[in-house]
């Protein structure tokens, strides 16, 4: 298959199933993302089946996925790390959005386990995102660390990732790797649970793998990030530790970007299982089982960008993170929230179309000021950006509007 200069295959196909574009990147290891890097992109069978749709079909099939047994699972995991001392037995990541309310609420109140949820921030904090983080607590009764990184060192960061990767959430997506691990270190804590398996939205992860470890056959999934290398020759939004070094940042303000030495992952023997490996996990369910226990707030309207309203609402740098994604790939929040949906069967393929039509690359005005503030940059510049990351392979300027070469 031709691929461009970043991975991106050269022909556009969009998955038979549930529209999916194969465009979208898998997970990269961000330590060494710079614009050179090569992603590696979600599979697609020789039939224009994604590797998504073949993933949660595994799920749909008792043949294959026996969920009793999976429980049974996860019940001798607990059993295996349940401290009983009072002491915290696991960690629950999250920012109270529907994902890490349903997995910290199901462990403590039904397998019993004494969770420390621990949350790194999102950037600029929505009004309906912090409610929902308060409730999550406040409701759901759980003990909870909130770690701001350096809000002017963050904001610096952000810039470059913006300027360099037109990732403006990369940054968080640091964060949310490594701060978990290092908080288990600090709380001798040996187990950590993420929610959602990967491979469910089509990274090249097997059905089998129920721990972060087993996942490392895709890149982005290092127990050592670094591998091996010194920090400095790490990369923070494309630019390189030492570069931020060399301008006078001190080397105590980039700590928090730091990932736990792996000797010392090895030493706690640190464990990340997915939840998702044990129990099913389906993102509608997610949203009525929070709204039912924590009184989780889903927006008034629908979100910029898709049809739904109760997806990654925490962080008003949200609907750029799909914004930019859409641009770089052609795969939309719309697409995103769309082929899960069909996936599970609660959409047709048809119905995703048109919302992906619809609603895919929609700009989202709602907190522009806001953004452009945070990532200091002009309107126009910001435009003139993405215009410069949108493969030529993947748009075309018509009439002087852009559109995908391809469409769905
Ligand atoms: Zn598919």
């Amino acid at each position: 298959m031709k691929k461009n200069k970043n991975g991106l295959p050269l022909e556009i196909k969009y998955c038979i199933k549930c529209n999916l574009i194969n465009q979208r990147p898998t997970t990269i290891n961000e330590y060494f993302h710079t614009s050179e890097s090569l992603q590696t992109t979600v599979e697609f069978d020789k039939n224009g089946v994604c590797a998504g749709c073949h993933f949660v079909k595994k799920e749909f099939d008792s043949k294959v996925i026996d969920w009793t047994s999976r429980e049974k699972e996860l019940i001798d995991l607990c059993n295996k790390y349940r401290k009983n001392n009072g002491q915290y037995d696991c960690i629950v990541p999250g920012s109270g959005g529907k994902d890490s309310v349903y997995a910290s609420y199901i462990l403590k109140h039904k397998y019993k386990m004494n969770p420390l949820t621990v949350t790194w921030s999102p950037h600029l904090y929505t009004e309906i995102g912090w409610k929902n983080f308060q409730n999550w607590l406040h409701k759901g009764g759980f003990d909870n660390f909130l770690y701001t990184p350096n809000p002017k060192i963050h904001k610096k960061i952000t810039h470059e990732a913006t300027k360099r990767l037109l990732h403006p959430f990369q940054p968080f997506i640091i964060g949310q790797k490594t701060f978990a691990l290092k908080m288990a270190a600090k709380f001798n804590i040996a187990l950590v649970f993420y929610g959602e398996m990967p491979g469910k939205g089509g990274k090249k992860v097997s059905y089998k793998a129920k721990t972060y470890a087993e996942a490392t056959e895709q890149k982005g999934f290092e127990m050592d990030p670094l591998e091996g290398k010194p920090f400095e020759e790490a990369y923070l939004g494309g630019k390189k530790v030492q570069e931020y070094l060399d301008e006078g940042i001190s080397k105590s303000d980039l700590q928090s970007y730091k990932p736990l030495e792996i000797d010392e992952v090895n030493s706690n023997n640190i464990q990340f299982h997915y939840l998702g490996y044990y129990l099913r996990w389906i993102p509608q369910e997610m949203y009525y089982f929070s709204v039912k226990n924590v009184d989780f707030s889903a927006n008034p309207q629908r979100t910029e960008g898709t049809f739904t309203k109760y997806s990654s609402l925490d962080d008003k740098i949200d609907g750029f993170f799909y914004y930019t994604s859409y641009i770089k790939f052609g795969f939309g929040r719309a697409m995103n929230d769309s082929c899960q949906e069909v996936r599970h069967g609660h959409i047709t393929k048809d119905e995703g179309k048109s919302l992906i039509k619809k609603f895919d690359g929609e700009y989202p005005q709602k907190y522009e000021e806001e953004f452009l503030n945070y990532i200091s940059m002009k309107k126009e510049d910001f435009l003139d950006l993405c215009d410069k990351f949108r493969p030529k392979h993947l748009w075309e300027k018509k009439s002087n509007f852009w559109q995908l070469k391809k469409r769905l």
